[in-house]
């Protein structure tokens, strides 16, 4: 009988003869480091959001609150990323899947102000052709 080898860490295999890999963490640790580049920025921008989205549920466990922005920053909430706007005539909404927030001042502090998603939103309320970025 043939030897085999796992394809990830090389010891000898035993067992069925369609192994390929002594576990399942040979198997995800050869999965990692053979992904392309690409497919590796897409899982960390996944994780990020999906971060994101855990950070707003958590400190928005009833519909709506308030949370200073440095508190979520300090978790590790990423602002530079969210899956879609709702922009309105003096803000703007980000969200991370169901939940966002809209940057808002109270007495000099960036706050955020935590909204879970509502009907409403989801129509599309402006022209992504006609945005004006101030800076
Ligand atoms: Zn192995």
């Amino acid at each position: 009988m043939k030897m085999k080898f796992c394809l990830s860490c090389s010891k000898e295999l035993v067992g069925r003869s369609d192994k390929k890999f002594c576990d399942t963490e040979c198997r995800s640790t050869y999965h990692n480091t053979n992904r392309p580049l690409h497919e590796i920025s897409i899982q960390k921008i996944n994780s990020a959001l999906r971060k994101n989205r855990s950070l707003l549920a958590h400190f928005c466990p009833s519909g709506k609150s308030t949370v200073k922005k440095e508190v979520l920053i300090k978790q590790g909430y990423r602002i530079d990323l969210f899956t879609h706007m709702y922009p309105f005539k003096t803000g703007a909404y980000f969200f991370c899947y169901e939940f966002g927030y809209l940057p808002i001042k109270e007495n000099g502090v960036d706050k955020m102000l935590i909204v879970h998603q509502q009907e409403y939103m989801n129509n599309l309320t402006y022209n992504p052709w006609s945005i004006k970025i101030t800076k």
